[in-house]
């Protein structure tokens, strides 16, 4: 059985966030909040077979904790879909139906790379990793495609349920290549964008660590780490096709050997029918890979609780983790600024009375609308090493 195709999440506005406890309001009430879920002792619900991390916690994390490292998250106040009502992410069948749609595709993302790789992990990333040392994490599953887990964090298990920016993979062999030597191919091949990036990163428009100055130019980095270019001549971008594919064309479906054909600098060329490259991400109407989608859900039944980090779990694969976590009988934490999908339907609303949807039994969750990194930090200070 295959995993169900990432779906367009909804982008309208989100309900008010739900506060739970009600004292974890104020932030100093979100921080004892927060460190008495890490420490409390595992829930009598819990379902399943206790692997000895039962004491432990799972992570899921979203765009929102990236927004402090200069990246845009999608439905925060400065989000992708607020900023830019219009926009709407590529979808994958696009992708690899259209020489033009790549164009435009590889264009933004040409332009948004150097600001992805000068942005680094922020203190909430550091938390994390911090927390994983004293005992508390069992594994970290994310969201994000930015990498900063396993630069924060590389000995803590990480799990990036949407695949990757750092390399680009191709559609016709799987062969994966790095992301910033296909860049420097880009940069080889469309000398006119090049000259204009070099522009852009030297008046700082491009500077993560500095988004105001970004915001004033008019550059903002979504979190997929492409830009928005108004008017740009996309027709006239450039890209390579795979190495492998060009020097051994595969077999198509039906046997015959493939075409793949490219200029004499090596720009694919569309008369090909094979060698496309992708960025090593999952795009909407793509499939999560099996091996990684059961990753996830390992991940999540071998943990007692489950924390999500600046997610509002719009995305189909998200909301059907939590859901899991929460039909095992896992305590559920939830730190996002705004509201989350179905918030009411998982914990009820203690204001109007209403209990859960779900039909969970577990209790002792937490549910804040702070910031992450003025949280967590202070969290993990104060916390003992986890005596499991
Ligand atoms: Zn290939």
């Amino acid at each position: 059985m295959t995993s169900p195709a990432i779906r367009i999440p909804f982008t309208g506005p989100l309900p008010p966030a739900l506060i739970i406890p009600p004292s974890a309001k104020t932030i100093a009430g979100a921080i004892d909040a927060v460190s008495a879920f890490f420490t409390s002792p595992p829930s009598f619900h819990l379902r399943g077979v206790d692997v000895g991390s039962n004491t432990q916690t799972v992570l899921l994390t979203g765009a929102g904790i990236s927004v402090a490292s200069g990246l845009s998250d999608y439905r925060g106040d400065q989000g992708t879909y607020r900023r830019n009502t219009s926009y709407r992410p590529i979808y994958f069948h696009e992708f690899t139906a259209r020489h033009e749609a790549r164009k435009r595709y590889w264009a933004r993302s040409f332009v948004g790379w150097p600001g992805l790789v000068s942005a680094r992990p922020n203190s909430t990333h550091h938390a994390i990793r911090d927390l994983g040392a004293k005992g508390y994490i069992s594994s970290v599953v994310t969201q994000n495609v930015d990498s900063f887990h396993s630069v924060a964090h590389p000995d803590l298990s990480t799990i990036e349920l949407h695949g990757y920016l750092r390399s680009v993979v191709c559609v016709s062999c799987r062969n994966q290549f790095s992301r910033q030597e296909f860049q420097n191919s880009l940069e080889r091949l469309n000398p006119a964008w090049a000259e204009f990036l070099a522009r852009m990163v030297e008046v700082g428009a491009l500077d993560t660590r500095n988004p105001e100055e970004q915001r004033k130019k008019g550059f903002k980095l979504n979190p997929d780490g492409d830009v928005d270019l108004p008017q740009a001549p996309y027709s006239t971008f450039r890209y390579p096709s795979c190495p492998t594919c060009l020097e051994k064309p595969p077999r198509l479906k039906d046997g015959t050997p493939a075409r793949v054909e490219v200029e004499s600098d090596g720009a694919w060329l569309p008369t090909s029918n094979a060698g496309i490259l992708k960025p090593a991400v999952i795009m909407f109407g793509e499939n999560i890979d099996p091996a990684v989608k059961t990753a996830a859900e390992e991940a999540i039944d071998d943990a007692g609780r489950l924390l999500v980090l600046g997610s509002s779990l719009a995305t189909y694969s998200a909301w059907r983790l939590m859901e899991r976590a929460y039909k095992r009988g896992m305590p559920i934490g939830i730190i996002n600024v705004g509201g989350v999908r179905n918030e009411t339907m998982l914990f009820g609303d203690p204001e109007l009375g209403l209990t859960s949807k779900l039909g969970g039994t577990a209790t002792g969750h937490v549910r804040c609308s702070h910031p992450t990194q003025d949280i967590l930090p202070t969290v993990v200070s104060m916390l003992p090493d986890n005596p499991r």
